[in-house]
């Protein structure tokens, strides 16, 4: 909860379900000179006027000190609260005490006295303090790209009042945001279809137009080894499979593209640590993340009998995944020496009965597990 006040007011009086954190909520957007209105609290929160009286009274009391109560006169003629203890003293002095609105004097007049409530000196300082603090967060941007609207949705599943931003090329971003421990983070989400090439320009772009701290690709895996459906892959480098000079015998000659240091670094903590499969959900309790190397190619591989499987087996017995976009994605950012980038992919095959595994929704699963996992090392960032 906001305000300290709120969580006393709770804990007192544990009868109050969420009621003081409703309460709590609307306070949040209250000034200190504004006088809070019994009826529309009661309103906004669908409880009883006579119900949040009895609250506001309690959280005024001095052991809360969420509110202050103060006690007005009502002007008869014009409806105005006027202090209750200025009209005390002009009576006791035997003086006139004029309505601040209409000039009415109530100190000759029968008058009716309520009780309003405001938010407590403490609650003020607390929450200018809490704002001051929010302020103070570092900002920092990312962009995500995505292959597949699955991967996509997946990843948008993760921002807050995302929104359409159009590049002038034709490019559709959703930019968001997301609340990192210490970040807060505005997040440009892509999807661009498969592929390299194009996984290497829509970097580019993508990267031009935001200015990242942080790139990212998210998305799903065919698992080659070590790996099982659910599980995800963060690359500390990505083989592009089929660079080499074609000899009798094909000659690999490719040196990966690697993750940045620091992000892969976090990504290492991370698999270590379960909190990303809590921001997953429960599909992902049995689920475990690596982090390793990747191959990427044009190629889809559905069977362990292709010669692209032979060859990435072959050559590239490292790589536990294989995929489509993180070969020109690395590159792109490695292009931009101030963007760190990484390659996050869930897997969503064993390539062998790759139709039957993506018709029952393990692309879906895949695309959650890398998103939450993304999301967490961004968290920590
Ligand atoms: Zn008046």
């Amino acid at each position: 909860m906001f305000f300290s006040g709120s969580a006393r007011l709770s804990k007192k009086l544990p009868v109050l379900g969420d009621l003081p954190r409703r309460l709590d909520e609307l306070l949040r957007d209250v000034g200190g000179g504004d006088v809070l209105d019994v009826d529309d609290l009661a309103r906004s929160l669908g409880a009883s006027s006579e119900l949040l009286g009895r609250v506001l009274a309690e959280a005024a009391g001095a052991e809360i000190d969420l509110l202050r109560a103060e006690r007005y006169v009502v002007c008869p003629r014009c409806q105005m609260l006027n202090p209750a203890h200025e009209r005390e003293a002009a009576v006791a002095a035997g003086e006139e005490y004029r309505c601040s609105d209409c000039d009415l004097d109530l100190a000759a007049t029968v008058v009716q006295e309520v009780t309003r409530h405001r938010l407590s000196e403490s609650a003020l300082t607390e929450a200018e303090e809490r704002r001051a603090a929010e302020r103070a967060r570092p900002k920092r941007t990312a962009v995500v790209i995505t292959a597949l609207p699955v991967e996509f949705s997946a990843v948008l599943g993760h921002l807050s009042d995302a929104r359409e931003q159009k590049h002038d090329a034709g490019t559709i971003y959703n930019v968001g945001a997301f609340r990192g421990e210490t970040t807060d983070w505005t997040i440009a989400v892509a999807v661009i279809g498969a592929g390299n090439p194009g996984a290497a320009a829509e970097a580019e772009r993508a990267i031009a137009t935001f200015t990242p701290d942080i790139a990212l690709f998210v998305g799903v895996a065919g698992g080659i080894k070590d790996v099982t459906i659910g599980d995800v892959v963060a690359a500390n480098e990505v083989y592009l499979y089929h660079a080499g000079k074609a000899a009798d015998d094909f000659i690999a000659r490719f040196a990966g593209d690697k993750g940045s240091y620091e992000l892969v670094q976090r990504a290492t903590q991370e698999a270590i640590s379960a909190s990303w499969r809590e921001r997953a959900g429960d599909s992902a309790a049995e689920s475990k993340a690596v982090v390793a190397p990747i191959a990427a190619g044009e190629q889809v591989v559905v069977s362990i009998k292709s010669d692209t499987y032979e060859l990435i087996r072959s050559r590239y017995d490292r790589a536990v995944a294989v995929e489509m976009e993180g070969s020109g994605f690395l590159r792109a950012a490695w292009a931009n020496q101030d963007v760190r980038a990484l390659v996050v992919r869930g897997i969503s095959d064993l390539l062998e009965g790759k139709d039957a595994a993506d018709a029952g929704g393990s692309q879906e699963t895949a695309a959650m597990h890398a998103s939450a996992f993304a999301f967490e090392v961004l968290a920590k960032l």
